[in-house]
């Protein structure tokens, strides 16, 4: 019998009374899981395994998925305020869904994705989550270098094509930034560009 902490990421209904999870677990990464008689009215572990909640689970692995024995709920964010946070959700959804590998651990990741379930996904923890994400998984590069002159200094402007940082120095050359405010995390036009590079790099994959 293994066991992890896990966040449920996708539910699907499968005949009657089953369902088949995706989980991201804290030591085994994201994987599928086979939740047999769940949806049945006295399972125990229905109301816990709900997407976004965080739980201690048991699960056998055999032949075949890896069933699910037992569940423990630890969090599970307000379902009030994410029935008006779908799209913020669906930008770190989809990207876990495409971008992260399955068996693929990674705490770091983990661990920001458990936070920003207990922050109930307000804007600002999704855009940080988001940059972060991408550069664990390689798709951005260093945030401590002008990505021109790879000065360290004065790094105040971010080329929002690129997603690279630009110091006040290179911005005037090439007027290719956008400056970086006292929380750019916020702002409508740093979230609707992040989406572009994202679509970008689901494309390529
Ligand atoms: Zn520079």
């Amino acid at each position: 019998m293994a066991r992890d902490t896990v966040i449920v990421l996708k539910s699907i209904n499968y005949s009657e009374a089953d369902r088949v999870l995706t989980v991201f677990g804290k030591y085994t990464g994201k994987f599928t899981l086979f939740a047999k008689g769940i949806r049945k009215i006295n399972s125990k572990n229905r109301g816990n395994i709900q997407t976004l909640n965080v739980c201690d689970i048991s699960f056998y692995e055999g032949k075949g998925l890896p069933l699910l024995t037992e569940s423990q709920l630890i969090y599970s964010p307000d379902t009030d305020i994410l029935k008006n946070r779908i799209e913020d959700i669906k930008r770190v959804l989809d990207i876990l869904g495409k971008i992260l590998q399955e068996n693929d651990p990674n705490q770091k990741v983990f661990n920001m994705l458990e936070s920003l379930c207990k922050k109930n996904f307000d804007i600002e923890s999704v855009n940080r989550f988001r940059l972060i994400f991408l550069k664990e998984m390689g798709y951005l590069g260093d945030f401590s270098l002008c990505s021109v002159c790879e000065s360290k200094s004065d790094l105040e402007y971010i080329d929002l094509i690129s997603f690279a940082l630009l110091c006040k120095n290179c911005y005037s050359k090439t007027g290719n930034g956008y400056r970086l405010g006292d929380n750019i995390y916020i702002e409508k036009k740093f979230t609707q560009a992040l989406d572009v590079y994202i679509k970008r790099i689901i494309e390529e994959i």
